[in-house]
């Protein structure tokens, strides 16, 4: 049985006498428009230049997408070095650095950026800023690819700023004049722990001009927070190297779920998380296809968790049309 919910509706009705075990679906979950932009940029450039065609690092943070487009001909990288001279290559969602687009350049391949525009925005800001010579404090989770693409926008002026407990060790030329701005993929409420600590030691430090958290990464986490305060347990489906994932494992164990798990797939579910659980939550992150909820959905039916209520917090619309590049040499029917 499947029912709908939205935002204040809450009734958890249950049974007299024994709870009827239920899922909760978050609403809403997995893929976001930047992601579904960049797969079907992929699947695009390989039926316009035939395969194979090279993607740098991950297309998207999720085995499953990785792996389905890497049978139907993409051929994953780590750096532009490895992609043969003249070959085509698809840049990630998460962005790349002006050094990559000139690697890229000097070997002369063709390139389809599928960077989400809404990190593009935040690229934007930081040569905005660096232009204007602000210390930039961008906060990020070291090592991530967005992060190494936006800080190398402006290099000399961004220092990465990893948590609250980062910043201690910020160091800046002029107090008066510093600015924050952060990875789209971030726990909101983590991200504003780490600006009031930033703003205590730093009582100028500018706001960036519009969120840089994008809408998807806070719509997921909202549904989540919403609905883990009745769940015993949470079933978060997505990579472990999807940050906004991760961070939706994290939110609902802050809001209130007895436990949460990340799983790539129902696969990696362990039955004893369902011992005493009456109330079982699930989403998904912005990078993770709705196939693999149903799988999920199916295994808990299957154990006698068969009603599923959807809650709704938000509905999506945005879509981002593909890449100029890509557009130019589609065949006309193919564009969209
Ligand atoms: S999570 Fe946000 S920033 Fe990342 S691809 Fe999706 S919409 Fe773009």
């Amino acid at each position: 049985m499947w029912i709908a919910r939205t935002l204040g509706g809450m009734t958890g009705e249950h049974e007299a006498g024994e709870p009827t075990p239920r899922v909760l679906l978050a609403k809403p979950r997995g893929y976001c428009a930047g992601v579904d932009r960049a797969v079907v940029a992929v699947e695009k450039a390989l039926e316009t230049y035939g395969a194979p065609v090279y993607v740098r690092k991950e297309i998207v943070h999720n085995r499953h997408v990785v792996k389905t487009l890497a049978e139907r001909g993409a051929v994953f990288v780590e750096e532009t070095d490895e992609v043969p001279e003249g070959a085509t290559v698809v840049f990630s969602a998460h962005g790349v650095s002006p050094a990559v687009h000139a690697q890229a350049a000097s070997r002369e391949l063709r390139t389809v950026d599928a960077t989400c525009p809404l990190v593009t925005k935040v690229h934007q800001e930081a040569k905005r800023f660096a232009r204007d010579d602000y210390d930039i404090l961008l906060i990020g989770h070291e090592g991530h690819e967005e992060v190494e693409g936006t800080a190398g926008e402006a290099p000399e002026h961004v220092q990465l700023v990893d948590g609250p407990g980062a910043v201690d060790q910020v160091t800046v030329r002029d107090p008066e004049k510093v600015i924050w701005l952060s990875q789209t993929t971030l726990s909101v409420d983590e991200t504003l722990e780490t600006v009031r600590a930033l703003r205590e030691r730093f009582p100028s430090l500018a706001d960036p001009p519009s969120d840089d958290i994008c809408y998807a990464t806070q719509n997921r986490q909202v549904a989540v927070k919403q609905m883990a305060p009745e769940c015993d347990l949470v079933l978060v489906v997505g990579s472990r190297n999807s940050s906004n994932s991760v961070r939706l494992v994290e939110v609902a164990l802050q809001a209130g779920a007895s436990a949460a798990y990340l799983v790539d797939h129902a696969g990696e579910i362990d039955a004893s998380w369902l011992e005493g659980v009456t109330t079982v939550g699930v989403t998904s992150g912005a990078s993770v296809p709705e196939i693999l909820v149903g799988e999920v959905l199916h295994w808990l039916a299957d154990r006698g968790w068969a009603d599923v209520e959807e809650i709704t917090t938000a509905n999506e619309k945005l879509t981002f049309s593909l890449p100029r590049e890509l557009k130019r040499d589609m065949k006309p029917q193919a564009v969209r």
